[in-house]
């Protein structure tokens, strides 16, 4: 299915992340990163602060900005709510859309926005400045809304929340990047549901980009540090399903730094990386390094494949730029693609020869 619809190229995206905030009226059992407001290191990033590493990720050829920011913090924390207040503004969505638009108007970025759920107001909002958007299900099990279960009181990880957020942005035209979090205590059943849940949406509204698989990650410093990690084999045969039930257009993507052994998830029908930052760190994932792109390169080319950068919005999207993207965003995107919708300049480190 992936070498009849997607050939030999495995893309990736060249992107600088930006975590506006890491404060979140949620705490989900398995995140770190986000930080109580009690916290020292709990903040929101000035504008300053956002330029500053726009223009890091300029320097070193990405494409892509990705914000991305816990759920609604103004809501539940004072802190929060000040912070936001101080810097002008009353909701994280605001501040989050005015600082869309400054990279816009101070950089050549794209910028990519990873808020949680959102209205319908709020897509509004933020659709003329952003390229595409991003949530993941994650889950469609109610059962782990449960006590002692990961999502426990998280008012934002109610399935029916994140389904209606995939709704959304499929009626208001939206390439949309959503996927699973395996081994957080979901079942084999959840998880072709979740897959199910996401296929229908993207059959009433065909916005659905990319998929994602990823993989629950132990750490110390989370509620869940006992939970096992979900084997090699969990992710293999959930991205093989994955690839077999979801429409063969929608990309399917899983992180490679979350495994040792990702290459073997080519095999299981991945025809994306993701995000990859040559600059910042993985926020979600800290104490896992980015492979080295001259790395992933040569590994992808060994696996007979070969690695090329893209942008965060699909070349079918860009082809359809009328419909899915603002006319700002589509002219921007245009003339940073080539003829076939990926990036017209390959950062130098993918040059031919660079690779071997
Ligand atoms: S995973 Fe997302 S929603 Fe859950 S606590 Fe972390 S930032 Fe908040």
């Amino acid at each position: 299915m992936r070498k009849t619809h997607w050939g030999d190229v495995i893309t990736y995206s060249r992107k600088v992340f930006v975590p506006l905030t890491n404060m979140c009226r949620d705490t989900c059992g398995y995140c770190t990163f986000v930080k109580h407001p009690d916290s020292p290191l709990a903040n929101i990033m000035t504008p300053d602060e956002v330029l500053k590493a726009a223009r890091r990720g300029e320097e070193k050829g990405c494409k892509e900005l990705l914000f991305s920011l816990g759920e609604k913090p103004e809501r539940r924390y004072e802190k929060a709510k000040k912070g936001l207040q101080a810097l002008g503004y009353e909701t994280m969505s605001d501040y989050l859309a005015a600082m869309c638009r400054l990279v816009i108007e101070e950089t050549d970025l794209l910028p990519h926005v990873n808020a949680g759920t959102l209205t319908e107001d709020e897509i509004q909002l933020l659709r003329p400045v952003s390229a595409s958007m991003g949530m993941m299900l994650e889950t469609v099990s109610r059962r782990l809304m449960r006590e002692g279960e990961a999502h426990h009181a998280c008012p934002d990880k109610v399935p029916l929340q994140r389904l209606r957020t995939i709704e959304r942005a499929g009626a208001l035209g939206v390439p949309f990047t959503t996927g699973l979090l395996i081994g957080i205590g979901e079942t084999w059943a959840e998880r072709v549901e979740s897959l199910a849940a996401i296929e229908a949406a993207h059959r009433r509204h065909g916005h659905i980009q990319e998929v994602i698989v990823q993989n629950f990650q132990r750490k110390p410093d989370i509620a869940m540090a006992d939970h096992p990690e979900p084997p090699l084999e969990d992710m293999l045969k959930t991205l093989a399903v994955a690839r077999l039930m979801l429409s063969p257009e929608i990309s399917l993507q899983a992180p490679p730094n979350l495994s040792e052994r990702h290459i073997e998830y080519l095999a299981a029908g991945i025809n994306d990386w993701g995000g990859i930052s040559p600059v910042t760190i993985d926020f979600i994932n800290p104490q896992h390094e980015w492979p080295e792109i001259v790395q992933l390169a040569r590994s992808t080319a060994q696996a007979g494949c070969r690695l090329q950068e893209r942008l965060t919005v699909y070349p079918a999207y860009l082809a359809q730029a009328g419909h899915y993207l603002d006319p700002q965003i589509a002219r921007r995107a245009n003339s940073m693609a080539r003829p076939d919708g990926l990036a017209r300049r390959q950062v130098e480190d993918l040059l031919p020869g660079a690779a071997e």
